[in-house]
């Protein structure tokens, strides 16, 4: 028998209870009606996409969004009763939700673990109810704790919080206490990321380059549920960013976590497989609105347009095509070897020398000899035990590295 292809699945929940000020993700707040007209069609594009990737079995499979848990639990149920049906998931597959606080009952947690999920990643940002408010969230540092007990009583093991960074009016030291508070609750990951002021957001006409939209008051209301954002204080400055960062780094490992991609630690064992996957080349699927996938050498992605993804008649394969394999591309190898590297760099562990001959039949010298020289005389990578990584330097200016990497 052939032996089948590993995929990951990510399934994306555009729906959010309110727009949090700096977010730029395709979700948006969306009533009853709403969530049950996407997820029937998801349910369907679930159908018409399954039946396209049998000579593969799913390693992982993420619900990410947007705020997944605003579902109701028959969708919910519905939606993963279709996923199992629908592809030949394994057994030990990682399967992650991600929840917001104030949006799980033990009710919807049990559900989850009854459909298999085995790890939550929880959106926290900040222990500080004023830094939370300036995110626009919709949650308090309490709230967020009544909801991370009901993840641990419901018996999830494996629990992830996303956590930022270089919030407007935070210092080192609230992100120190936030990092204090955080660890105390023991999650078995944590993933901090600096904010970034996105355009298209509040933040961004507050903190970017001005422009000039539109009707942009009105957008802004609408989207984002916010009639004016409070009295925003200035952004930390780059030298507070990046000590917040050191700090995240030191602190972490103090307390058990080990840094093992540049923006994400965890407890031994805990690394999140699905992220791993994608930052080594693993295929996989996206389904729902806007929803991106990586098949047999080939990006493509779902409408970002609700209207289109909801009335597409899915079974007609023009249909499917169109709305469903949007910008298709064929990668070259050149672009293939250049995402090799510059995601693979992303992980401390670095890319393998062994697994880019491998994949390319080349070895890695061979086509990236002269530019590995160069970031090793400048101490920004380092070579050893088959696999080149950066270095502490390296990471700090990590972009203009990937970029060399551009054959
Ligand atoms: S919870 Fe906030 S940050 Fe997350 S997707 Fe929704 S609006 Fe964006």
């Amino acid at each position: 028998m052939m032996n089948k292809k590993n995929l990951e699945i990510y399934v994306h929940v555009p729906f959010c209870v309110r727009k949090c000020a700096y977010c730029d993700f395709l979700s948006f707040p969306g009533n009853r009606q709403m969530q049950r007209e996407y997820t029937e069609k998801l349910i369907e594009e679930i159908q018409c996409q399954s039946a396209k990737v049998r000579e593969y079995q799913v390693i992982s499979v993420f619900i990410g969004g947007g705020t997944p848990s605003i579902l109701n639990i028959e969708d919910m149920s519905a939606v993963f009763h279709a996923l199992t049906n629908g592809f030949e998931i394994l057994p030990d597959a990682e399967i992650t939700m991600e929840v917001n606080p104030g949006t799980v009952t033990a009710e919807s947690l049990s559900c989850y673990r009854e459909a298999g999920v085995n790890r939550i990643s929880m959106g926290l940002q900040s222990a500080d109810d004023k830094e939370l408010g300036y995110l626009g969230r919709i949650h308090t540092y309490d709230e967020f704790l009544k909801s991370y007990q009901r993840v641990r009583m419901a018996g999830f093991d494996n629990v992830n919080v996303d956590l930022i960074s270089a919030i407007p009016g935070q210092t080192v030291e609230s992100w120190k206490n936030t990092l204090k508070k955080v660890t105390m609750l023991k999650p078995e990951h944590i993933s901090a990321y600096s904010l970034i002021v996105e355009e298209g957001t509040p933040y961004y006409d507050r903190y970017g380059e001005p422009v000039e939209v539109e009707n942009h008051t009105v957008t802004q209301e609408k989207v984002h549920g916010l009639k004016s954002l409070p009295d925003l204080p200035d952004l930390p400055d780059e030298d507070a960013e990046r000590d917040m960062y050191y700090l995240t780094r030191d602190f972490l490992k103090e307390q058990g976590y080990e840094r093992y991609e540049i923006s994400n630690y965890s407890k031994k064992g805990y690394e999140c497989r699905h992220n791993i996957g994608y930052w080594t080349g693993t295929e996989y699927l996206g389904l729902g609105l806007g929803a991106s996938s990586y098949l047999s050498g080939c990006r493509f992605h779902n409408t970002s347009v609700y209207k289109e993804y909801c009335s597409a008649r899915l079974d007609r394969e023009e249909v499917f095509q169109e709305v469903l394999r949007q910008e298709f591309e064929r990668l070259t190898l050149e672009e293939k070897m250049e995402e090799y590297m510059f995601l693979g760099l992303r992980l401390t562990q670095g890319v393998s020398a062994q697994g880019f001959v491998s994949s390319f039949g080349h070895n890695i010298r061979s086509i990236y000899g002269p530019v590995l020289d160069a970031m090793e005389k400048d101490g920004l990578m380092e070579q050893n035990d088959g696999y080149y990584r950066l270095t502490s330097r390296g990471t700090d200016i990590s972009n203009y590295v990937m970029s060399q990497f551009f054959v």
